[in-house]
């Protein structure tokens, strides 16, 4: 268990709110602020670049995650600017990757050939064909954003810029694995994330909350992975590479869970909090907590965070979830104790084990992958 006043651990993700404001409104969201219009101001741009390159939690290689609201709305203008700021910070010797989790519909060429110019990585959020995309993923008036979004998915596929995309799947879209698949083939969608329709922040019910939702999961995903098999396309799909990767190399555990253990993943909120663990606490409230702001980068170092009252409260409880996953279920090897923001979300508290996340994202994904890896050794 990792104690929080020797961490050992390198931040490998530091997730900054430009805004929390997004242009558009999916039924599934679960930003709390997603209608502000506030934007991250250069001083806290400057603070937060500056008290993560002077942290000892410092490796040789960060990923700058612009997220928590739609990245795009800030404008092109402001991230060169956040860039300037961003290389003006940092030490040589360390390297940053940026990425920006977009829904895509604000991407111009203008866009393209900044994404292009400061090598950052980019990722779609697009639900499959218009009528499943359509159901949640709709403006504020209601309207689907389908054509908006795949206007962008063709601009990046034209000028050549890789990207990813992804699904959140819902009940409708489980029912659905070769429209998905003949999908993302048709339009040549080459690496794909699944998601499951989560219970999170100000979503608090899923569409996924019924007793059949496993039985469905795993038909949809053997579906999956026999359409994948039978067809070959240039198709790589997050779930089934982990998956394969965890069972077959046992080493893989040795990577830890970066969600869980304190600092791997900071986020910074719009107006400077610090966060740690899932990036989803940011910004969400609960009754058991007083925030999941464990400090500010105007007024506190990150290593201030370890000594904060409710970090170490939170921390604590997640380390309890930990450790009772690591004695109660047959598919920690492989999952390593999930995602602590679910098991708040789910079940009101960190100090618990199984969530409906888990049962879907990670035990339905475990249990077809080694049925796969059985039979393909002719082991049943
Ligand atoms: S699958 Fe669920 S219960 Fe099992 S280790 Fe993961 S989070 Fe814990």
């Amino acid at each position: 268990m990792p104690s929080a006043s020797v961490s050992k651990f390198k931040i490998e993700t530091l997730v900054l709110q430009s805004t929390p404001f997004c242009n558009i409104d999916c039924s599934y969201c679960y930003l709390p602020d997603r209608t502000s219009k506030a934007l991250m101001s250069e001083q806290t741009l400057e603070r937060a670049f500056s008290r993560v390159f002077s942290s000892p939690f410092l490796g040789d290689h960060l990923t700058v995650l612009w997220h928590a609201g739609e990245p795009l709305v800030a404008g092109v203008d402001y991230y060169r600017h956040a860039f300037d700021i961003l290389e003006r910070c940092k030490p040589s010797g360390v390297s940053v990757t940026c990425h920006f989790q977009t829904n895509g519909t604000l991407l111009t060429q203008a866009w393209v050939d900044f994404l292009a110019d400061s090598s950052s990585k980019i990722g779609l959020s697009i639900d499959g064909p218009a009528d499943l995309h359509d159901r949640t993923r709709k403006t504020r008036s209601g309207n689907g954003t389908f054509q908006r979004s795949m206007q962008g998915l063709r601009l990046l596929q034209k000028n050549n810029l890789p990207f990813h995309v992804i699904t959140v799947l819902t009940k409708e879209s489980l029912g659905c694995p070769d429209k998905l698949f003949e999908f993302y083939v048709e339009n040549d969608i080459r690496q794909v994330a699944f998601n499951v329709e989560e219970i999170e922040g100000v979503h608090s019910s899923s569409s996924l909350q019924s007793q059949d939702s496993d039985r469905q999961m795993k038909e949809f995903l053997r579906r999956f992975l026999d359409l994948l098999t039978e067809r070959r396309p240039k198709l790589s799909i997050r779930e089934f590479d982990g998956a394969f990767h965890a069972i077959v190399n046992p080493k893989s555990a040795d990577y830890g869970n970066p969600m869980a253990e304190p600092m791997r993943f900071v986020s910074v909120g719009v107006d400077g909090d610090i966060s740690t663990f899932s990036p989803e606490l940011l910004g969400t409230r609960s009754c058991r907590y007083p925030s999941f702001a464990f400090g500010n980068v105007h007024a506190d170092a990150l290593v201030d965070v370890l000594t904060n009252p409710i970090f170490k409260e939170v921390n604590s409880d997640i380390q309890a979830g930990i450790q009772g996953c690591r004695n109660s279920c047959q598919y920690f090897d492989v999952c390593l104790g999930g995602v602590p923001g679910n098991k708040l979300f789910e079940n009101g508290s960190f100090a618990t084990c199984e969530t409906l996340f888990c049962r879907l994202a990670k035990k339905a994904v475990v249990d077809v992958v080694l049925e796969r890896v059985e039979r393909n050794l002719g082991l049943t």
